[in-house]
Order: C-alpha cells, then structure tokens, then sequence
C-alpha cells in the first residue's frame, strides 16, 4: 500500500511519479497518451522555455518557494538534468506600470518590490541609469534555464530507476486508471490515482473541468545564443496577448524567442506573421543574439505552438473520491509548470499520505 497511477507524464506527473516512488511502500505506475519525445500542441511541456520567472502573487507563493531551490540544486550538481544557471532580467515598461500592469503574464512577476525579492538567489533592482529607454523600472536574479528535450527524458530516467512502470494509453474516463497497475495492467488493485493531465482535464471524463482553457503560446526556437541573460518585459506594443522572452537553453538546446500568451486560442499552427514579430522583438531587446544583423541573422531550428493549461480560479490540487477510488488531482499550471513543479509534487505526496493513512485506520476498525 498503496499502488499509485499516475495518469499524465509532462512535468507535472513526471514529477510526482519520482517524488511518490522515493517514497519507501509506494508503487508506481505512470499511464500517458503523450510521452517526452513527443511534439503535440496539447502536450505542453516540451514546448516551455523553460526558466523560473515567479509569477505568483506572495499568497499563493509555496509551489514555486518550495521548487526553486531543487531546480538551484540540480542546475548546480547535476548536469546530465540539462539545467544551467542564467540571469533573469524582468523590466516593467513605464506604460504598464501607468496602466497597472494589466499584461497578460503580470500576475506576480512585474510587481514592484516582489515578494521573490527574498527567494531568488542575487535579487537586485537595476539603477534607474542603467534601464532600456521607456522602461520604469526592473530587476534582476540568479535563475535557471531548463533544456526541456533533456530534463523530461531525466525525469523518466530518474522514474525507471526508482522502479516505476510506464504505459502508453489514451483514457477516455478517469477511472479507467484503475485497470493500469503495472505491466499488462497485472500489478493489482489501485489505491490512488493521480490526475496530471494538464489541458486535457477539460477532456477527460469522470474529470471534464470546464474552468480549463488553453493560453496558447507560439515560440521560435534558433540556434543563435543570449550570452546568459534572459530578458522579459511587462509588455510590448505588438498587443496584450503578445510577450516578450529570450531564453538560452543549456546542452546546446538552442535559444527560446517568445512569444504569446493568447487565451482561449487551441491553435496548433505557428502564424508567420507572429512569428515575424518574436523575432523582430528578441533582436531589438537582445542586439547581440545576431551580431546587428537584425532578424535575417536568425538561424532558425524550429517554430512551434504549446498550450499551456490555464484554469479560471487557478491550479487545482486535491482529493476526490471519483467511482469508489481515490483521485489526486494536479493540473492547472499555466505558465508556471516547471517553476512550481517540486512544491506541487511534493503536496499531492502529502495528499496521497493522508488517503494510505486513512485507509489504513479504516482497514484496522
Ligand atoms: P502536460 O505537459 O500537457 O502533460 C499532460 C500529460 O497528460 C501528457 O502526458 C498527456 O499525454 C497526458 N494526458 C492528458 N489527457 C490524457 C488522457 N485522457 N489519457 C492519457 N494521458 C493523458 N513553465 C515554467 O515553469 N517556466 C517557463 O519558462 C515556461 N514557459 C512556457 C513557454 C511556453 C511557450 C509554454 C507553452 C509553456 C510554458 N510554461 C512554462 C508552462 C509549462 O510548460 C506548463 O505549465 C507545464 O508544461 C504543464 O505541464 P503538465 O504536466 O501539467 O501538462
């Protein structure tokens, strides 16, 4: 006790699985339609950036207080994780600021004087005389870079060595899980299920979550490089559902330009014309990633489009009972799935102790 599926293997399932199975009397089961090598608008974690800009507002601030300093520790010792330490630089342009930072990803990460001022490493405001023109104000941190195509395999590497079994199967109701312990679904009764699911919950049956809707983020992923830096600003004059990052990631994984942030948008086409404008915006906030040569020194590797898995009332992390079994939710990340990653994990952990303990103290009555 207890036998675990996990249904879900971006990030966050992957995530719970290796935390659930250091745990000694847990088995582990991870069941998927998507697996890492796989590119689906819909399966968005391969698709992240992915670095750590805190974006949650200071009550909310546990998932990604509690993650940070795991992705610091694996960035600093364990470099087959594909994480590299890199400096972020978040600037608020005075015209956010002017309008009360209504852009699309200001929740917590443009506010001025940030609760994260006492979490990241190195946290500094940048002197007045130092800021781009029409900027009012910004600051920077020590954060990483993950290289997403090498830190998912991790994940299922790191899994498999602590003895979980993965299947491939698309479930069309939650409980289904139920059936998918171990090899060949023979590993015996199911006490736990955890639903990761992402986007998709809105899809699942036994879950169907109508408050789960995409915001849909196109990328251009190049060869050029940004010198360690990963600028972000609180907006840009292309539109409100238009952002603005570069990110370099590690092991030679290329270098991030976004992006978008459009919601309700279940596009899996990257638009040409938005594109054009990523790459117009990273070369006049980032000169150097071409040497002044401007957008046709760009050496593209590929575009893309993920969805990333927004949830009106924010994620959702709890227990349910669904058709006589227990479920775990944790789904709903937004932009901030990896960022939140450990401190997410490490509560459905707490969850799924509560329901063993639980059942333990009814199977002794
Ligand atoms: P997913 O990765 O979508 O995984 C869901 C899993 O559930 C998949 O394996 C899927 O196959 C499976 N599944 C779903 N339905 C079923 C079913 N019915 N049967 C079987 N399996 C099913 N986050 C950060 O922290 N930092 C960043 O810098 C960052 N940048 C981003 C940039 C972009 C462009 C995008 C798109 C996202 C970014 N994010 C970032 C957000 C982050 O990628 C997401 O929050 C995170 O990937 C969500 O992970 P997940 O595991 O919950 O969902």
């Amino acid at each position: 006790m207890p036998n675990i599926v996990v249904v879900g293997a971006g990030v966050s399932g992957l995530t719970c699985a290796l935390l659930l199975a250091k745990q000694k009397g847990n088995t582990v089961t991870v069941v998927a339609k998507h697996m890492p090598g796989d590119y689906d608008a819909e399966y968005t974690s391969p698709w992240a950036g992915a670095n750590v800009l805190p974006m949650a507002l200071a009550k909310d601030s546990r998932w990604e207080g509690r993650t940070w300093p795991e992705l610091r520790r694996l960035a600093a010792t364990t470099p087959e994780a594909g994480l590299h330490i890199q400096t972020a630089r978040v600037l608020r342009r005075t015209k956010d600021v002017t309008a009360g930072l209504k852009a699309a990803l200001s929740d917590g990460l443009f506010q001025p004087d940030p609760w994260f001022r006492e979490l990241m490493d190195d946290f500094r405001e940048i002197p007045a005389a130092q800021l781009p023109p029409g900027m009012h104000s910004g600051c920077e941190f020590t954060s990483v870079c993950i290289n997403t195509a090498v830190y998912l395999p991790w994940l299922v590497g790191q899994c498999a060595k602590h003895g979980v079994t993965f299947k491939r199967a698309v479930l069309k109701h939650i409980s289904e899980a139920k059936g998918m312990m171990g090899p060949q679904g023979k590993g015996g009764k199911v006490d736990v299920v955890v639903n990761a699911t992402g986007l998709l919950a809105c899809r699942l049956g036994g879950v169907m979550d109508t408050k789960v809707y995409p915001a849909r983020g196109q990328i251009v992923l190049v060869r050029n490089e940004a010198e360690g830096f990963m600028p972000t600003t609180s907006g840009c004059e292309d539109g409100e559902d238009e952002v603005v990052y570069v990110m370099q990631r590690a092991l030679g994984g290329g270098t991030i330009l976004g992006g978008t942030y459009m919601k309700g948008n279940w596009d899996p086409n990257p638009d040409p014309n938005i594109a054009m404008r990523i790459m117009k915006r990273a070369v006049e906030t980032h000169p150097e990633l071409t040497g002044g040569k401007g957008v046709e020194g760009l050496d593209i590797i590929r575009h893309g489009v993920g969805l990333r898995p927004l949830r009106e009332g924010g994620v959702r992390i709890e227990k349910e009972v669904i058709d006589g079994t227990w479920v775990v939710h944790n789904y709903g990340h937004a932009g901030w799935g990896y960022q939140g990653s450990y401190g997410c994990a490490e509560r459905v952990v707490e969850l799924v102790d509560e329901i063993a303990a639980q059942t333990r103290r009814t199977s002794k009555l």
